[in-house]
């Protein structure tokens, strides 16, 4: 079954696989969703690869953490009252992606409210991915969707639902996007798999 990987960590990844191949044309282009800009004003945020308002500026952790500390800095009293500012003494500068995931995981509304926001490009993503070639699974992984976990996918997922993705109902949609396991051995696990289907071809031709 064809999958979309992406992975939110300190930036954006993504590869699409289909048939057992990785979908890149000779010269390596695709797989750069993190650096497609969902952001065109002048004054987006820059991306690590120099250009501006890039989804991995926005969406990252990276981008996420820059956006939390905007939000504090902007509304001072809503922080304050948040379970992000008693798990950071209420200072902005003490503000990390540990302290925003715990926050999101307890269900504090200051925060989830600031990663909602960065999830809706990611959502448009992906709703362009699907529609564009019809990829119905998309396996999010990287060290800060998964800190988040389960919530994480569940806000992904209201943003999907709320955009739309033409065709699919809120139950497909759903079903449609997983969280990848919370290890670093997958992405290992998938180069030994892919590497012993491509020799076992080579070995028959
Ligand atoms: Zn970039």
């Amino acid at each position: 079954e064809p999958f979309c990987l992406i992975t939110v960590s300190s930036g954006i990844g993504n590869k699409v696989f289909r048939g057992g191949e990785v979908l890149l044309d000779a010269d390596g282009h695709g797989g750069e969703l993190g650096h497609w800009v969902c952001d065109p004003s002048p004054e987006a945020p820059l991306c690590d690869c120099g250009g501006r308002g890039h989804l991995g500026a926005i969406a990252s952790g990276r981008g996420v953490l820059a956006a939390v500390r905007r939000a504090a800095l902007a509304d001072p009293a809503g922080f304050a009252r948040s379970r992000l500012a008693a798990r950071c003494a209420g200072r902005v500068p003490g503000i990390d992606n540990p302290a925003i995931a715990a926050a999101v995981r307890e269900g504090d509304a200051f925060t989830t409210q600031v990663l909602r926001g960065t999830v809706t490009p990611l959502a448009q993503a992906i709703g362009a991915v699907f529609t564009s070639i019809g990829v119905c699974r998309y396996v999010v992984m990287g060290g800060f969707a998964l800190a988040v976990g389960e919530r994480y996918r569940e806000l992904l997922v209201g943003e999907l639902v709320r955009l739309g993705c033409f065709g699919l109902d809120a139950e497909a949609v759903d079903a449609m996007v997983s969280l990848g396991r919370p290890d670093d051995d997958h992405g290992l696990i998938g180069v030994g798999r892919l590497l012993a289907d491509r020799l076992a071809r080579a070995g028959a031709r």
